[in-house]
């Protein structure tokens, strides 16, 4: 490793500035992260009390000389970056030169180095920031650090940390997100005695996760892969079998973070599949590193993507493959040709959702639809080999939906049409909700929200606790235009609603979503996040049109123009498949022509 520098002040000028300890999670992270930095083999870390009165990290790493231990601790001090160009070519985990000297400011803090063991090591103690003692002092090459007492001296932010069960987890999550970044180094996590983690090396990341898992109880890892525009990902997933929320661990470029985009790409894929509870799924980001920025947040947890779009998609693919997989289940756009016909339309609903009543829709219903706006999106590319005509030469006629040619509704449930691969199948309900959930969320997303409001209001009876609990969701429901107010200890009484929803599924889907917003904990935005996908799911399920209701010919080519143009118009937000095809070969086959 290079000698250690103080930086320029023109370049720690462009680093995000802020506090880089909060707890003793971001502790672990950073002197695991420098541990790693060293070209550890293996990095032993100690804590008691949740780290509140100590986290010890120890790595065999290239350790320090007496005069680098000494700077190490200056702030700003760092070997591992020297410009301004570096840090968008970043290979190490650290690089502002502010873990050290941020820690050893707030803790009793010691530093036992040694680079080359013939010449002896080096024992630095800190208390508070002040340098108490200098002192030579025996150890194998490596580094260990010692922090005690964690904002002894900082009483305001000592009042910040949880109890110790909670900073442990913390921490035991971070040092899971480094495991998993770095599957060929050892690591150990002990806490009061008890070995939390001991992880040997491993040949490679699934590797890692399975072992990461095993202690839960190994569940079966599935994998799922995707690449959008130079950002590739992949995700491992087990299955859960219990409730709670999904465990997620997220990498990018093998650096964790908890990332908003990256959390909230992976909870909508997972919902839409209908991830059972305490599913657990690593996800790993692959981008050209111009293409991140890892400067934007001073704990180093949130990144910032040049392309954040691309991002969103390739994980909630990536995470929607896998999760298809768990669920034995080849994803929709590859059944085309030579899945048993009628094995999509034949499952069973597994929405986890109490429907809401059977009323009209006023969009899809009667006729006075506007046509398709010109070039209304066509459905996602299918496979190459899905693209080829019959063998017979039967043709399909001119396409006059995305979907292809439309052939009619069949038992007032299903869209009948014809594409050059075969016969496609559309389930309007499914459909019609993948094309809800997608105007609520982008409603959500701020849109002003249309309301209808309820001449004398809708009462609705709910448990005192559903009732307290209202002015937490209450932001969230005005964006959709739905208004109400507690009335009394066990009553809600609404006064508008969004203009899919009928006043007479409203007390279902307000009992549903208080109930979500009481058992969740956590961040609150993580909540919000959440709170957000359940409503809009739970909202375009009870608001889409049933099955066993006639459409006319214009309706049905309205809602596959709409479905087209949605994110995902193959699967429902509960992971239904919507579009079923039945190949021409497939068709042919079975009926002896080939
Ligand atoms: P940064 O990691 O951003 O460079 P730190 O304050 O975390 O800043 O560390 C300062 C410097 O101290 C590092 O650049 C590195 O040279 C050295 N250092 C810190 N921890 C270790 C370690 N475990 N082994 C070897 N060198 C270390
Ligand atoms: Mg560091």
């Amino acid at each position: 490793m290079p000698r250690i520098r103080v930086l320029p002040d023109a370049l720690i000028n462009r680093i995000a500035a802020g506090e880089v300890v909060e707890r003793p999670a971001s502790v672990v992270r950073e002197l695991a992260d420098n541990s790693l930095d060293a070209g550890a083999s293996r990095v032993d870390v100690e804590l008691a009390a949740g780290g509140r009165t100590l986290v010890r990290v120890s790595d065999d790493g290239c350790g320090m000389d007496d005069d680098d231990a000494l700077l190490a601790l200056e702030r700003h001090a760092t070997s591992k970056i020297g410009s301004v160009d570096d840090l968008a070519h970043l290979q190490t985990l650290g690089f502002r030169g502010e873990a050290l000297p941020s820690i050893a400011a707030v803790s009793r803090f010691a530093l036992l180095s040694a680079a080359d063991p013939k010449q002896g090591g080096v024992r630095v103690s800190v208390e508070g920031g002040r340098v108490l003692t200098v002192e030579p002092a025996a150890r194998p090459r490596g580094t260990t650090v010692e922090v005690r007492d964690l904002f002894f001296n900082t009483p305001a932010r000592r009042k910040f940390l949880h109890a110790p069960e909670t900073e442990l987890k913390a921490a035991q999550e971070v040092l899971r997100g480094l495991a998993l970044a770095r599957p060929d180094v050892a690591f150990t996590l002990r806490h009061g005695g008890r070995t939390l983690l001991e992880l040997v090396s491993a040949a490679d990341a699934s590797a890692r996760f399975s072992d990461l898992l095993s202690k839960r109880g190994g569940a079966q890892v599935v994998r799922g892969e995707a690449a959008v525009g130079g950002v590739s990902v992949m995700v491992l997933l087990a299955a859960g079998s219990g409730s709670g929320r999904p465990s997620l661990l997220l990498l990018v470029n093998r650096r964790p973070v908890r990332d908003r985009l990256l959390v909230g790409a992976a909870m909508r894929a997972l919902r839409e599949g209908a991830a059972t509870g305490g599913t657990r799924v690593a996800v790993m980001v692959e981008v050209a590193p111009e293409e991140v920025d890892v400067n934007v947040h001073p704990a180093k947890t949130e990144v910032r993507f040049a392309r954040a779009g691309a991002v969103f998609s390739a994980v909630a693919r990536a995470v929607g493959e896998a999760l298809a997989r768990s669920h034995g289940r080849v994803d929709v756009r590859r059944i085309e040709v030579g899945s048993e016909p009628g094995e999509r339309v034949a499952e069973p609903a597994r929405s986890p959702y109490r429907g809401g009543g059977l009323f009209p829709h006023p969009v899809y219903d009667g006729g006075g639809w506007p046509p398709a706006p010109p070039g209304a999106g066509s459905p996602p590319d299918l496979p190459a080999q899905a693209r080829q005509t019959a063998r017979s030469g039967a043709r399909a006629g001119r396409p006059d939906t995305p979907f292809g040619r439309l052939l009619g509704q069949y038992r007032n449930s299903f869209l009948l049409l014809e594409d050059d691969v075969g016969l496609v199948i559309v389930d309007q309900h499914v459909a019609h909700e993948r094309v809800l959930y997608d105007q609520i969320r982008h409603r959500l997303a701020g849109a002003a929200a249309p309301a209808q409001r309820l001449l004398d209001g809708v009462l609705v009876d709910l448990d005192p606790a559903l009732v307290a609990a209202l002015p937490r969701v209450e932001p969230l429901l005005h964006r959709v235009g739905l208004e109400a107010e507690a009335f009394g200890h066990d009553v809600v009484r609404v006064t508008a609603v969004p203009p899919e929803l009928g006043a007479d599924a409203v007390g279902g889907l307000l009992a549903e979503l208080l109930e979500r917003a009481t058992a969740l904990d956590g961040v609150p935005e993580r909540i919000a996040e959440t709170l957000e996908e359940e409503l809009a799911a739970s909202l375009s399920c009870r608001a889409a049109i049933k099955v066993n209701h006639a459409l006319d010919p214009a309706a049905q080519r309205a809602l596959l123009a709409d479905l087209a143009a949605t994110d995902d118009p193959y699967r429902c937000p509960h992971g239904r498949p919507i579009v079923l095809r039945l190949g021409q070969d497939e068709m042919e086959r079975r009926l002896g022509r080939r």
